[in-house]
């Protein structure tokens, strides 16, 4: 059975200097290990066509389907800080686009597929624990409503990859409605390739930001997508861990799932990252550091814009209005975690009291906020106290809502969801996968389905980690 995609590749359409093409990197034996027939059905791919022999190969990079113009994408960026004037698709390869169910042009990119003319010294491939995690944790910010990349199926190759110790090989297809960077901007920018970047910023208007009129709107249009998304991330106990500018999405999605972490033990300061030694990419940095990186994109801009001074002028008071749109996504977010509706003066420093006392009675994140629907919050902290004097606080707030309990109540469960794929968990899971049991993969995967619901039979997954099973630390595989 041949597998047939619909594919309509405009990346492929663009100028030379945007990709290289690259062919099928053959692996020993592709295995699928998980599929998202959801999703496949959405993009209009026959689930049946992905699991036969031809779609596994597919997948796993072997063989490249009829229509598909298979290309690593270029790019640069700034990594911790430090610029790197060429990173590029070093280990992915974009097969190509289809439409999806809304209309929505979606690529079909495979991570670890191989060698591509930007692997350095990379082997171009990627071992099962980061595909698992990556594909666990795109799918439960999916089922969040956070802006996200997507994962349709992750399969074994039957090949080691050399890390520290060999570790089995493994390919995750991804879906995104695109992959453009502000790296890739800055590719084009850092070798003053005008027409490129002009036709970059053309191509990422159409396709992103139909109503944006110019660069500059372009640029005001990412920086609402970007303080809307880490409102998000920060409302959730969300850390990225590797926000350089080649994994700042231009869409506003959350891309380059790393060595990224939910927090347990909320601490504003946390870092999970084996790399991020100085808490660049800390939790509380996020919005600082996206504002460094939205600078690099204005940067990169500022040619297209015209008049240089008028164009610096206007692209420094759009960076600097970052802040007060985020605060409002951040402060709306939050309002609703508390079962608020009404915005009210002072609710800022509500919510930031109460974020207080949590970092300093070590309350669980997802677990505390869960907990004020359930009447049980003070239990989340190591001093009750410390949750006790803002409870009353939150009480005499609640009580100017002019809606009920249960009303509140509804809004909070609709906000903070039980169940959030905890470092622990996924640690677990992709240990028991490596000796090839999926079954904890297959049950994490089924309990974030529904987050927001309290199964009893996946209370053990909202609990959070005991001082052994604590991880202290994420790596980027
Ligand atoms: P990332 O850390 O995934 O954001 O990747 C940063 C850069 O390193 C990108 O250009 C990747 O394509 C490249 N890269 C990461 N891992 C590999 C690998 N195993 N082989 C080749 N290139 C890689
Ligand atoms: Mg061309
Ligand atoms: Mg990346």
């Amino acid at each position: 059975m041949p597998l047939s995609i619909p594919f309509d590749n405009s990346y492929a359409r663009l100028p030379d200097q945007f990709y290289a093409r690259i062919g099928p990197s053959p692996v020993a034996n592709p295995k699928l290990v998980a599929l998202n027939e959801t999703l496949a059905r959405e993009l209009g791919i026959k689930a049946g066509e992905l699991r036969a022999p031809a779609g596994v190969a597919v997948l796993s990079g072997s063989a490249i389907p009829d229509g598909a113009d298979p290309l690593a994408q270029a790019y640069a960026g700034h990594q911790f800080g430090g610029w790197s004037p060429q990173l590029g698709d070093g280990r992915a390869m974009l097969l190509g686009e289809v439409l999806d169910a809304n209309g929505t042009r979606q690529d079909i990119q495979l991570k670890g597929s191989g060698r591509t003319p930007f692997s350095r010294g990379g082997d171009g491939r990627a071992w099962l624990g980061p595909v698992l995690r990556e594909y666990v944790v795109s799918e439960a910010m999916a089922v969040l409503n956070i802006p996200t990349t997507r994962a349709l199926a992750a399969v074994t190759t039957g090949e080691d990859v050399m890390r520290e110790t060999a570790l089995p090989g493994a390919v995750l297809t991804r879906v995104a409605s695109s992959h453009i960077r502000v790296g890739t901007f800055q590719y084009f920018a850092a070798r003053q390739d005008t027409e490129a970047l002009q036709a970059l910023t053309d191509y990422t208007i159409k396709r992103h930001y139909p109503d944006a009129k110019n660069p500059m709107d372009l640029l005001q249009a990412v920086i609402t997508a970007q303080a809307s998304l880490i409102a998000r991330w920060m409302g959730i106990g969300f850390i990225h861990g590797v926000m350089n500018t080649d994994n700042t999405h231009i869409g506003g999605l959350t891309i380059d799932y790393g060595p990224c972490a939910f927090m347990d033990t909320y601490h504003p300061a946390r870092v999970y990252s084996s790399i991020d030694r100085a808490g660049r990419y800390a939790f509380n940095q996020q919005p600082e550091i996206i504002v460094w990186n939205l600078a690099q994109l204005a940067t990169s801009l500022i040619p297209l814009m015209g008049d240089e001074a008028a164009a610096v002028k206007q692209a420094t008071e759009a960076l600097h209005g970052f802040r007060d749109q985020f605060l409002a996504f951040w402060i709306t977010e939050h309002r609703a975690k508390l079962g608020l509706k009404r915005a009210m003066a002072g609710d800022d420093e509500l919510v930031i009291d109460l974020l207080d006392r949590m970092a300093q009675g070590q309350a669980d994140f997802t677990n505390t906020f869960r907990a004020l629907a359930d009447g049980n919050a003070r239990d989340q902290f190591l001093d009750p106290a410390l949750y006790d004097g803002w409870h009353k606080r939150w009480q005499a707030r609640l009580a100017q809502e002019g809606t009920d309990w249960a009303q509140q109540q509804a809004l909070i469960r609709a906000t903070s969801p039980a169940l959030i794929p905890r470092n622990h968990r996924i640690e677990q899971m992709i240990q028991a996968a490596v000796t090839g049991d999926y079954a904890p993969f297959e049950r994490l995967m089924a309990a974030l389905a529904q987050p927001y619901e309290d199964v009893a039979d996946y209370a053990d997954l909202r609990r959070p980690p005991t001082e052994d099973e604590k991880v202290q630390q994420t790596f980027c595989g």
